[in-house]
């Protein structure tokens, strides 16, 4: 059983590699032109190659966190930020036990 397959799928215009063709279709977005994006941001007006990114944008208008650490209560705006907060805490606690 392969558990590592080579990633087969190249951007043309870079080279990168990338293990599905959609990782491939979203990277291809951002090779475009940012007036070529199709999502954009009712508010400012910016536009975006993906819709969650578009999303996650809107929210620093409204000012919204919904992703809340379970650990210590605090509250992020992005799912990016907020996985990095959980990462580290689950390392953290992880270390604990080991103690
Ligand atoms: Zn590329
Ligand atoms: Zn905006
Ligand atoms: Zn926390």
């Amino acid at each position: 059983m392969k558990s590592h397959e080579p990633p087969s799928h190249i951007c043309s215009e870079c080279g990168k590699a990338f293990r599905s063709n959609f990782s491939l279709g979203v990277h291809m977005e951002y090779h475009k032109r940012p007036d070529e994006w199709k999502f954009q941001c009712s508010t400012c007006g910016k536009k975006f190659p993906l819709k969650d990114k578009m999303t996650e944008h809107m929210r620093t208008h409204t000012k919204e966190k919904p992703f809340v650490c379970q650990y210590c209560g605090e509250k992020y705006a992005h799912r990016h930020n907020w996985r990095n907060h959980m990462k580290l805490n689950i390392r953290r606690n992880l270390d604990m036990r080991k103690l």
